[in-house]
């Protein structure tokens, strides 16, 4: 068998057990093996990858074991996306408007839990995990909103996604995270409860673990952010905060955060989302909450798409200032984070729900509007570590090609970052466990699938 340069149409449907991936364009903080940033040889044997070398080392042809020619091809490991809301995902499908502030979107999606049964969240939930696996995500955390603390058994969306772990163990791997305000820990009961809850859900081994998320708020109470580490020590959890998304200086409630979780040795095991307002602190008071945040170990995630569409939005409930054009936007300063060496992420976040009405749960989309919006030089070899190894290092789940490691990659077409950011959809094919996805999982799903308004009608 040969086949190149790169048309993975044209490869047989089956690849065989043991193969090399010549010619292969792997962003170098992504892989093992030589130095520099030149194309490597990948050799994938039985699911996993064997070998990383400069090239196929000569006699391996005649050895018997094909050579598949990438021809420059871009090679990335398989995407984890850290951070993604799948319970709210595509509520606008089911008659929900987007409403381009945090707030009255919070508030409208709280509105609306009580109409989430079991089969419209299976099918809003089902529809996102499948476009997930077709863009070439891995694993992925989602948050679950958790209205009620005190309830054992979690909200219905709770029951929904730890069923649909276990159906998509091996295939997407699932981590799931509460979401609800950190003022909900005041009731100690309740907030114990919460954890007990969680922890559960660590059990078996199957799918990542499960984690206590919270939002902190502009205003929100301090006083109850002990309280989270301390559940989260006793419960075994990951902590992970959706803080500071706004751009109104001097709130900034990330410094908190970061003391606590230096002081209580928990940065490995903290991720905090959004941090907006970074971005708009005086350049001497970022600064000294980033070296706060790099002295806590703590893992930043930034989210473009939901944070360039939902900041600086003027707008109130009422949408009188739709046409206002936003001025200040909603990035957090990911240079002087990196700078600093802090474990950085980009994020998907929501999708085709009053958050945000776009998104599709592409991790490489969301570089590829990082790289303009921040402007990321060279995004795919500098920044790619940001939807695969870095969210996978904090996710305990595999994120770099090395020896041992599953051949679950992403080809892309395009050779360096100006081709693959420019087109990240085009001609991109997804292998697990070093064969190409079926072709009923590696076509997107079809919009029309998600026309909910009968699961919404009374009977
Ligand atoms: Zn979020």
């Amino acid at each position: 068998m040969s086949c190149g340069p790169f048309h993975p149409s044209r490869w047989p449907e089956r690849l065989p057990a043991r193969y090399w991936l010549a010619q292969a364009q792997v962003p170098t903080p992504l892989r093992e093996g030589p130095a520099g940033p030149g194309p490597v040889a990948l050799l994938v044997e039985e699911g996993h990858i064997a070998a990383v070398e400069a090239t196929v080392p000569a006699g391996a042809t005649s050895a018997g074991t094909p050579v598949l020619d990438l021809d420059g091809a871009t090679v990335l490991p398989a995407f984890t996306d850290i951070h993604t809301h799948l319970d709210k995902g595509d509520l606008l499908a089911a008659g929900l408007a987007p409403e381009r502030d945090l707030f009255a979107a919070v508030a409208l999606v709280r509105d609306d839990h009580a109409r989430w049964t079991e089969a419209e969240l299976r099918a809003r939930i089902g529809f996102a995990l499948r476009t997930a696996q077709a863009h070439g995500t891995r694993a992925l955390n989602t948050y679950v909103d958790w209205p009620d603390p005190a309830a054992p058994e979690g909200p219905p969306a709770w029951r929904v996604l730890r069923e649909l772990r276990r159906q998509w163990a091996g295939r997407v791997e699932l981590a799931l995270t509460s979401l609800l305000s950190i003022d909900r820990l005041a009731d100690a009961a309740a907030a114990e409860t919460l954890a007990r809850t969680l922890a559960a859900a660590n059990d078996g081994g199957r799918g990542l673990a499960a984690a206590l998320g919270l939002f902190v708020y502009p205003g929100a109470p301090l006083q109850w952010l002990p309280r989270a580490f301390d559940l989260a020590e006793r419960f075994g959890l990951a902590l992970d905060f959706h803080v500071d998304e706004h751009l109104d200086p001097p709130v900034a409630n990330i410094g908190a955060v970061a003391r606590l979780a230096r002081e209580r040795g928990y940065g490995a095991r903290t991720v905090c989302g959004h941090a907006c307002v970074l971005g708009a602190l005086d350049e001497g008071e970022r600064d000294r909450l980033l070296d706060d945040i790099a002295a806590s170990g703590l893992t930043l995630v930034s989210l473009p798409y939901t944070n360039l569409y939902l900041q600086d939005s003027g707008s109130s409930t009422t949408h009188a200032d739709r046409r206002r054009t936003p001025r200040r936007r909603g990035l957090l300063p990911v240079h002087e984070a990196r700078a600093r060496g802090i474990a950085l992420a980009f994020g998907s976040d929501n999708h085709r729900d009053p958050f945000h009405p776009a998104g599709d749960l592409d991790p490489l989309q969301a570089l590829a509007l990082a790289a303009t919006a921040a402007q990321l030089d060279d995004g795919l070899e500098h920044w790619a570590d940001t939807i695969t190894s870095a969210p996978a290092a904090f996710l305990g789940h595999a994120g770099r090609l090395v020896v041992g490691a599953p051949a679950d990659l992403v080809l892309h077409p395009g050779r360096r970052s100006a081709e693959v950011l420019s087109r990240p959809h085009a001609g991109r094919q997804v292998l697990r466990a070093g064969q190409l996805l079926a072709p009923h999982e590696a076509g997107l799903p079809d919009f029309r699938e998600l026309d909910l308004a009968d699961l919404r009608r009374p009977a």
